[in-house]
């Protein structure tokens, strides 16, 4: 299946309230209100019910990881920057529970296994992007070790 060449893997938030319950299908519905859309070949082969979604991966807010996408299936959520890339997105905006951070150092780790030379970036990272996604510095987060800084951590899911 790992058809692609994946160069990077890119973090996101889904800009919803920290902490508040959101599902995969939420976020399918979003992306179709955007125009988003999967083909229907990549659709019979992986989560045929997925209209839309532009993420390989999605962390709920008790830290269980949704797929979107298939791996070898280019992604909506970077613009130019999805022929070669991942995207995974965090539930939230810039707080995130200890299961989430867990989880995506997890689901990070693994996709370097299966991709040993992708980067590691923000959305905010790349050239041209006028937000905060994913609401904190992947680099730090990368220097230390993959672990989040204090501030960053959502004690209580709502
Ligand atoms: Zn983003």
């Amino acid at each position: 299946m790992n058809t692609r060449k994946i160069t990077g893997i890119v973090i996101h938030c889904a800009a919803t309230p920290n902490g508040r319950w959101h599902d995969v299908f939420d976020i399918d519905k979003w992306h179709q209100e955007r125009g988003f859309k999967r083909s229907d070949e990549f659709r019979r082969q992986f989560n045929p019910r997925l209209l839309a979604i532009g993420y390989h991966f999605i962390i709920y807010t008790n830290g269980a990881v949704a797929t979107g996408r298939s791996l070898s299936e280019i992604g909506a959520h970077a613009q130019g920057f999805n022929s070669r890339s991942l995207g995974v997105c965090l539930i939230g905006t810039d707080k995130f529970t200890i299961e989430q951070w867990d989880s995506l150092r997890d689901n990070v780790r693994a996709s370097l296994k299966l991709y040993p030379e992708a980067r590691i970036v923000g959305h905010r990272d790349l050239p041209n992007v006028h937000k905060e996604c994913p609401g904190f510095d992947v680099k730090d987060w990368l220097e230390n070790d993959m672990r989040p800084r204090p501030g960053r951590i959502l004690e209580q899911a709502a």
